[in-house]
């Protein structure tokens, strides 16, 4: 029944785009009640996200079922680890629309969207919501995560532009579901400093935003630039942890020397700001040096060395970097040998890519599993560790 069902329904979804009513209602989405729907229609028709979950047990057509009888029970909100139900907050997802990411990075999404999505003209509604809160949630509730945090980032020339205030009518268009990281420009950074970090100031202050979020070679700026730790200052002042990205960059034009990449470099603010926790994003994954350490050993070494560094395993065992999951697997491993999971937070860097957000974290329980974490360590790396660190609850 399902398949002819399913081709009944593409055909006449593919009807409703040439004639532009689809289209132009995507446009129209956002602030309507019924988005969250709308965009769990999306993701159901374009069979992107929803084969199997981390459960393998409810299947793409129930899915918008699902969530409507997930008001009122909470079984969606939990991945089964071993048995037992586990909840998830994924730490690292992007917001943003169409028109702020970078050509390059649009012409990289051309060839992830499925048909009929992939035209140009139906690209931008398609990315507009899968980006937005409703999308973002729609996949969340698809991959059985609770909760996630959306990035501001301020990278305009090489991943895009997510502005403090978007992300912020983002969390707030649906209750409960998201917190955010804020950010600020860089550029010009002698003249608009005081500026820039005011604006930083006025969204970190506010509760739904819990920490700050930095992508060094994406902003095109060193680690080891002593001229921007006045940003750690303002996450000191107001007590909240910072997210660096560290790691070689892909994006076109972004910084990829190693001071902008390898983890080592960033030390020094480390060292400087004792009261800030740090988290170290990817791993410093591909920043390969001559003379300086394996980019995973020197992320190790910081969380081991500094007790206010935390470690994030996002990206790096993404289906085309880490192909056998042993990357990934190598990670937990080594984060349970040297005592450190208590530092872990789960992130996906999703949800640009359809079905990502949950294909990560399926791989990322399978990394759990082959390095045999108990259900305790695994509630710890998934969820526990994030409350605690954040103070959210
Ligand atoms: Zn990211």
């Amino acid at each position: 029944m399902r398949k002819p069902l399913g081709i009944v329904r593409v055909a006449l979804l593919v009807a409703s785009f040439l004639s532009s009513q689809v289209a132009a209602e995507l446009v129209q989405l956002d602030q309507q009640d019924d988005a969250i729907t709308k965009a769990f229609y999306l993701i159901n028709e374009t069979n992107t996200t929803v084969n199997s979950t981390a459960n393998g047990d409810f299947d793409q057509n129930g899915t918008l079922t699902s969530y409507f009888l997930g008001k009122v029970s909470d079984w969606w909100k939990f991945v089964d680890y071993r048995g037992t139900k586990v909840s998830v907050i994924d730490m690292h997802l992007h917001t943003g629309t169409w028109d702020d990411l970078p050509q390059s990075f649009q012409d990289d999404l051309l060839e992830q969207i499925p048909f009929p999505f992939n035209f140009p003209i139906l690209a931008e509604p398609f990315v507009n919501i899968l980006l937005s809160a409703y999308g973002i949630a729609a996949q969340l509730v698809c991959s059985r995560i609770q909760k996630g945090v959306l990035f501001a980032v301020y990278a305009p020339e090489t991943t895009g532009l997510a502005e403090n205030e978007f992300v912020q009518d983002q969390i707030n268009s649906l209750p409960n579901k998201f917190y955010g990281l804020a950010s600020l420009p860089v550029n010009d950074w002698e003249k608009n400093e005081a500026d820039a970090l005011d604006l930083l100031r006025q969204f970190l202050v506010l509760p739904e935003f819990i920490g700050v979020k930095m992508a060094h070679p994406h902003m095109k700026i060193n680690f080891n630039d002593a001229t921007f730790y006045s940003i750690y200052g303002v996450a000191a002042e107001i007590g909240k942890p910072v997210y660096i990205h560290t790691g070689l960059a892909f994006t076109e034009g972004s910084l990829t020397n190693k001071e902008a990449s390898h983890p080592d470099f960033t030390e020094e603010f480390i060292q400087l700001y004792p009261d800030v926790t740090f988290i170290v994003g990817h791993y410093g994954n591909k920043a390969i040096f001559d003379g300086l350490a394996d980019p995973f050993d020197a992320s190790f070494r910081l969380a081991t060395t500094y007790s206010n560094v935390y470690l994030e395993a996002s990206a790096l065992g993404s289906e085309p970097n880490d192909p056998d999951g042993s990357l990934l697997t190598g990670v937990y491993q080594k984060a349970k040998e040297l005592g450190l999971i208590e530092r872990m937070l789960y992130g996906s860097d999703g949800p640009q890519f359809p079905g990502y957000v949950q294909s990560y974290l399926e791989r990322t329980l399978d990394a759990m599993e082959r390095a045999d974490y108990t259900v305790e360590e695994a509630e710890l790396v998934l969820d526990k560790n994030f409350k605690y660190l954040f103070k959210v609850w």
